[in-house]
């Protein structure tokens, strides 16, 4: 799914690398927590993994494919296949839950009907039957981030990344988020999450993949945060 050989990054030719020789492979179906302190690099390494930046040196393969030689035109396929969640939602806060699955279906071209059958399936997995008819800005943090997560796999994607997506959340909240994600992940959608939230990932004993200052640590299978002690 992901394979990262060598991967440099440096955002300016002055600067120091953000990015230096980070080496891994993802395989599909896996569930993968991304950790580190601010600044080790989380994020531009899952921006590289959506192509919004690309390697200094070093290759990354998404889906097979060598991101840097990527032609512009595979790009929006590229991100149709990857889910993205957010820390802070982004979502149309004065649009409906169902306004705003319905627009995320409609940029990929899918019929009404689709939208009218796949809307009420997505909300029902992520435990927001009801609330079609919301608005989001009257949902709470935590309902807001189950539309995220409906938003991130109602065009079925082969990834979803998650950013820090328990980050404006309490420990209870961001424990059934944490569940959802292993539930999408259950049913066969890899996940990498980028996270700082310590207690979540100690409880799911998943792997874990330690960034710092831009150099992959470790990488464990059945990880806790602080790593092996
Ligand atoms: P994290 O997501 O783990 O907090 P980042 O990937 O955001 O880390 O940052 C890694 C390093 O790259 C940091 O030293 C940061 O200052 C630097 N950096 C991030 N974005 C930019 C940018 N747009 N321009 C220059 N430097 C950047």
């Amino acid at each position: 799914m992901v394979e990262a050989s060598k991967i440099y990054h440096r955002y300016d030719k002055n600067s120091g690398y953000a990015l230096s020789n980070i080496n891994f492979i993802i395989e599909r179906g896996e569930f993968v927590f991304l950790v580190g302190p601010s600044g080790a690099g989380k994020s531009t390494l899952l921006k590289m993994i959506i192509r919004e930046i690309i390697p200094t040196k070093g290759i990354l393969k998404v889906f097979g494919h060598d991101v840097a030689r990527m032609p512009r035109h595979r790009v929006p396929y590229l991100r149709r296949n990857i889910g993205m969640v957010f820390q802070d939602f982004r979502l149309l806060e004065e649009r409906t839950a169902f306004e705003n699955l319905a627009f995320a279906m409609r940029v990929t071209g899918a019929s009404n009907r689709d939208i009218r059958r796949r809307v009420p399936y997505v909300l029902e997995m992520v435990g927001l039957p009801d609330k079609a008819d919301a608005r989001v800005c009257d949902l709470s943090g935590g309902e807001q981030q189950r539309i995220g997560l409906a938003r991130a796999i109602i065009n079925r994607p082969a990834m979803i990344i998650a950013d820090e997506p328990t980050g404006n959340l309490d420990p209870d909240i961001s424990f059934e988020i944490m569940h959802i994600l292993r539930m999408i992940n259950l049913r066969g959608t890899t996940v990498l999450v980028a996270t700082h939230d310590r207690e979540i990932v100690d409880r799911l004993k998943k792997r874990v993949i330690h960034l710092e200052q831009g150099r992959l640590t470790l990488d464990e299978e059945k990880g806790a945060y602080a790593g092996a002690l």
